[in-house]
């Protein structure tokens, strides 16, 4: 990408063999959920170790069945990082049941054992850890935890396609939701993933993405299989496209090519940041646990009393020349509603907060060269030096 124009935060990156691949879809005569999508499915659960999946139109639409399929409504209490992404936590008030926010490690910006075990009581009917920028979450003691007091725990692995931990991959055990959103390690448009090594678990999700019918439209019309199915229970429309299912195949062949090069430019900026005090990557140097980053995001918290100056306003100096940069994420405790309605008091969360006020996502994806980092950095120094 040329540095003369603008550089985005992100960019979807998608070939022209994957585009006359999906064309080929599109003049296939089979659009909707089939066989691709069954491919997709199959070749996403080898990818990652996944004992089965089901691929759904986002993984907000994963959150959504999930609380349905575990009945979970009022008088139940989901935990779950308040630094995460709002449609967990809108799926969760819009079931009626009420969140819980497990506050963050402030270095690895994860929830961990010692931050969810004080959220527990009767009421917890599910746990939420985050994988965070493509870095896992330690697992081990949270499965233990959700283990000995009998909650289900549900990883939110938006950020960690292709993530490991401990030897494996995320998603090779236990519930897992993914999102292919444009802006993650890969790509269906709108997209997700459940995956669950719990049979009857997924075998409901699978029915309630498609209005709770015991099979889907390729089912009855292509495979000639019960055109007579009816509805088990009442269900929703979160079932995904060939169309997009395709893109996500050819995506998924590509991913390792994509984390490869995330890695190198992730390391680059590491290098280049080394000597800018003010800013501090999310580098997570001092692993006590075993895993692979997938580099989903590159984020540096900036220090804002040596600076002087706001996040807010450092993103419009980048933004002003030429560099787009995100937020990962505003707190969900700190924005409107549910400022008004939970009325959780400043300081609740510490080390989210004080992550909510500091972070800022720079330019990270595929298509940028090492030149891009270099300037990315050489701008940051530009506005610093102010
Ligand atoms: C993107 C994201 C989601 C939602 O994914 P969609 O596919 O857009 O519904 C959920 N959680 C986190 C942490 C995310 O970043």
């Amino acid at each position: 990408m040329s540095t003369e124009t603008f550089l985005p935060f992100s960019r979807p990156e998608i070939s022209e063999d994957e585009i006359k691949a999906v064309a080929d879809v599109l003049r296939s005569g089979w659009i909707t959920t089939g066989p691709k999508t069954a491919e997709f499915e199959q070749k996403f659960c080898e990818y990652c170790g996944a004992h089965s999946a089901v691929a759904l139109s986002s993984a907000t639409g994963g959150m959504h069945l999930l609380l349905k399929a575990l009945a979970i409504g009022p008088g139940d209490e989901v935990v779950t990082p308040s630094m995460t992404w709002v449609s967990t936590v809108n799926m969760i008030v819009l079931s009626g049941a009420t969140p819980v926010f497990a506050d963050i490690d402030r270095e690895t910006m994860m929830v961990t054992r010692e931050t969810i075990e004080p959220c527990l009581n009767q009421r917890t009917k599910l746990i939420v850890p985050v994988h965070f920028a493509g870095a896992s979450v330690q697992m081990k003691p949270i499965r233990k935890l959700a283990k000995k007091h009998g909650i289900t725990l549900v990883e939110d692995a938006a950020h960690g396609v292709g993530t490991e931990y401990m030897g494996e991959k995320i998603g090779s055990r236990g519930t897992v939701i993914f999102s292919f959103h444009p802006i993650k390690n890969m790509t269906t448009g709108e997209g997700g993933m459940f995956c669950s090594d719990d049979r009857r678990l997924l075998e409901r999700i699978r029915s309630l993405r498609f209005h709770g019918l015991g099979v889907d439209a390729h089912d009855r019309i292509q495979q000639g299989r019960s055109p007579q199915a009816e509805v088990l229970e009442p269900g929703y429309k979160y079932n995904m496209t060939d169309i997009a299912a395709q893109l996500g195949l050819s995506q998924l062949a590509r991913l390792e090519e994509f984390i490869a090069r995330r890695t190198e430019l992730a390391q680059r900026y590491i290098r280049l940041l080394a000597d800018i005090d003010e800013i501090n990557p999310l580098e997570l140097p001092r692993w006590a646990w075993d895993m692979r980053h997938s580099w989903h995001l590159f984020i540096v918290r900036l220090d804002i009393d040596a600076t002087n100056m706001s996040r807010d306003t450092f993103m419009a100096r980048l933004q002003q020349l030429g560099i787009g940069s995100g937020i990962h994420f505003r707190a969900v405790h700190e924005q409107k509603y549910y400022l008004e309605t939970l009325n959780l008091k400043a300081g609740s969360l510490p080390a989210t907060e004080w992550n909510s006020k500091r972070i800022c996502s720079l330019p990270l994806f595929p298509s940028m060269n090492v030149r891009d980092v270099a300037t990315v950095v050489r701008v940051i120094k530009e506005i610093l030096s102010k």
